[in-house]
């Protein structure tokens, strides 16, 4: 390999990194794209940097984003003060899709989970403390984990850590109304999530 351009072996060493390619095979696809039109290798270049660059984790609300901060979130007319937390990026996908919540989100990344040795520390749940405290007056804070055991179990505590907090017009509620038991809210159908969402309750 010592012999070749450093942009060749550079190449091929890459693609020898990528699943059932081997040697002869990398060497073969940096040689075939060397003499393939340059608009192809620019199409593909770009195609794998969108791959990355356009799907990325929202800095606010940990969904998923185009930039740094997802379009919900830079998104001035929706209500800063009514914060939607959720288990994962798809429940927002499946709330935003009833279409008649106005407020942000915040995406935990999972439930607390003993079993499979998620802890609380493994969530975005400090991050969520820290944006609740950055918020002057009034806030609702809607848990929206699933009706699972492992949802309600993380709602409680999640409620637990925000009263700490002690922060004066706050409110606390939990979605549920209509909801089945123990379903994942991204199987539920719109009508269903917005009972849920508009029969919420305080906890
Ligand atoms: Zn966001």
């Amino acid at each position: 390999m010592a012999t070749l351009p450093r942009a060749i072996s550079d190449l091929v060493g890459v693609f020898e990194r990528l699943p059932g390619i081997g040697p002869k095979s990398a060497t073969r696809l940096a040689f075939y794209l060397l003499n393939t039109p340059i608009s192809f290798v620019e199409e593909i270049a770009g195609d794998l940097a969108r791959l990355k660059s356009e799907i990325m984790i929202c800095g606010e609300c940990f969904g998923v984003s185009e930039s740094n901060v997802c379009g919900i979130c830079r998104d001035s007319k929706r209500k800063t003060n009514l914060i939607c937390v959720v288990e994962r990026a798809i429940d927002v996908v499946a709330l935003e899709n009833v279409g008649n919540y106005g407020g942000i989100y915040h995406v935990l990344n999972g439930v607390i989970n003993p079993l499979n040795h998620i802890g609380p520390e493994d969530l975005k749940i400090d991050e969520l403390l820290s944006r609740l405290s950055k918020i002057d007056g009034p806030v609702e804070v809607i848990l929206a984990t699933n009706l699972t055991m492992e949802g309600e179990a993380t709602a409680l505590y999640i409620r637990k850590k925000i009263e700490v907090l002690g922060k004066h017009g706050l409110k606390i509620s939990r979605i549920g109304s209509g909801l089945p038991i123990g379903s994942d809210m991204e199987y539920a159908d719109m009508a269903t999530l917005s009972r849920a969402m508009e029969g919420r309750t305080e906890l």
